[in-house]
């Protein structure tokens, strides 16, 4: 749009990191009010204090001091932006840390799971979508073999849907059943350190460069189909495309930008529901949903479906976007997580529990062997549902019931060997899928 590009001033999202430290460093009065509402486990070591970390934080920015407070911090977050929500001086502290990234970055002094994620990555959601569908399943124009073509409304999965197939299924499903002029493209990788994604990896890890390319890449082929608009179905995709790329002048976003749930929210007339679902539902925002501020769109999504009665939780980590830095630390996390949400949801007597999130349903759903009374469900299975179309399985409840390793590959045998796979690649998948349990 054309507002958008007016707005779009920053050459590189080095650039756009410097305004943002620029203006912390001039309007901080280190109260640390943004560090109190900070939801991860608080840094506060011995007497370490929120006010004292942004004070340090400081004196990072200004003298290269180091601190490793400020270190667990940046690398730590969650990128909720409850920070930036709650500065009285309007700074806006994430992007703060994404700057002390890149400066940790360019030092060479990236935690050591980053460093390991970019020289050998375990993670490649083509494979690990190769354990869980058939080619025959995908109904979307994978990262390649993209074919342009004029449409009205693009829509990107990102890479993480791609493994979701029981969010990212029921999802087209009801554009198709809208019937939306529409078409899907997936993410994920080309070649190493290229592909279709949002930069994500590239944003948490501080290697701002690699940001600003895959930036490039990603709305070059999303111009190549001449949208009028672009739809994403991962908050996180979303929050980057529309709040960090339209600052980026290079990008030139000529486009509409929407989030899957405004998309539906504003068409809700053309949601033909056929049913009433009769159900009640916990739904849990996640940090993707809180920092794209998309999850009062959710609720409200939820809110018109039929017979659907819906409690909305208070915002919560399941540590996924931490795990990237300090799998540790999502060890710790993931269990305090699920048992909260049990609780929370036995509690309201909820049938179904929904995430904003299909990293976080992952996050909570091995805690679904034990024999919960309710089911976990995407927001798109639900609307589908109530909307009289298919019901798709959550293909990942059969891989926490595996005892071991070989049982998961013959769980997984006919995906992967339909998708051409052997079977020492698709073992290669499982450091990934584990890490999850
Ligand atoms: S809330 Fe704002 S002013 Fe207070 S310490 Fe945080 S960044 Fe500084
Ligand atoms: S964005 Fe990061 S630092 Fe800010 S509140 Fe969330 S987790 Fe904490
Ligand atoms: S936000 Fe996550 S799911 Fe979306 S493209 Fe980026 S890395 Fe992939």
């Amino acid at each position: 749009m054309l507002s958008d590009m007016l707005r779009a001033n920053y050459p590189s999202l080095e650039d756009f990191f410097n305004a943002k430290a620029m203006e912390f460093l001039d309007k901080c009065v280190s109260c640390g009010e943004c560090l109190r509402n900070c939801p991860m486990p608080p840094v506060v070591l011995g007497d370490v204090t929120p006010g004292k970390i942004m004070e340090k934080t400081a004196r990072f920015l200004k003298y290269g001091e180091d601190s490793k407070e400020v270190y667990l911090k940046a690398f730590g977050c969650t990128l909720c932006g409850e920070c930036s929500r709650s500065c009285l001086q309007g700074i806006d502290v994430v992007e703060v840390f994404g700057k002390v990234r890149s400066e940790y970055f360019k030092r060479g002094e990236i935690p050591d799971a980053i460093k390991q994620r970019e020289t050998a990555p375990t993670y490649n959601p083509r494979t690990i979508s190769a354990m869980l569908m058939k080619p025959s399943e995908r109904r979307w124009m994978d990262a390649w073999s993209i074919k342009p073509s004029q449409t009205e409304n693009l829509v990107f999965l990102g890479c993480t849907l791609l493994f979701h197939p029981h969010f990212t299924l029921p999802w087209l499903d009801i554009l198709e059943n809208m019937k939306v002029d529409f078409i899907a493209i997936g993410g994920g990788p080309i070649e190493k350190g290229r592909g279709l994604c949002c930069g994500f990896p590239y944003y948490l890890s501080g290697n701002t460069k690699m940001f600003d390319k895959t930036a490039e890449d990603l709305i070059s082929i999303f111009k190549r189909f001449n949208p009028k608009r672009v739809i994403l179905t991962c908050s996180a995709c979303y929050h980057f495309i529309n709040k960090i790329y339209k600052k980026l002048e290079p990008l030139k976003i000529d486009f509409e930008v929407k989030y899957c749930g405004q998309f539906l929210l504003e068409n809700v007339d053309k949601l033909e529901f056929k049913k009433s679902v009769n159900k009640k539902v916990y739904f849990q925002p996640s940090c993707g949903n809180r920092k794209a501020n998309v999850d009062d769109v959710l609720h409200k999504l939820l809110g018109k479906i039929p017979g659907l009665t819906v409690i909305k939780g208070p915002y919560l980590c399941c540590g996924g976007t931490p795990k990237v830095a300090f799998p540790e630390v999502f060890a710790k996390t993931v269990p305090v997580f699920r048992e909260f949400l049990t609780k929370r949801v036995i509690e309201n007597e909820c049938d179904l529990l929904t995430m904003g999130c299909q990293q976080c349903a992952l996050a909570f759903s091995p805690y679904l062997v034990e024999g919960q009374p309710f089911t976990i469900e995407s927001i798109f299975g639900i609307i589908n549902e109530a909307m009289g179309g298919k019901k798709y399985e959550n293909r990942w409840l059969k891989y926490w019931k595996c005892k071991s390793e070989d049982e998961i590959i013959e769980v997984s045998r006919e995906y992967f060997k339909a998708n051409g796979l052997t079977e020492e690649e698709a073992r290669k998948t499982l450091a990934y899928i584990l890490s999850w349990r």
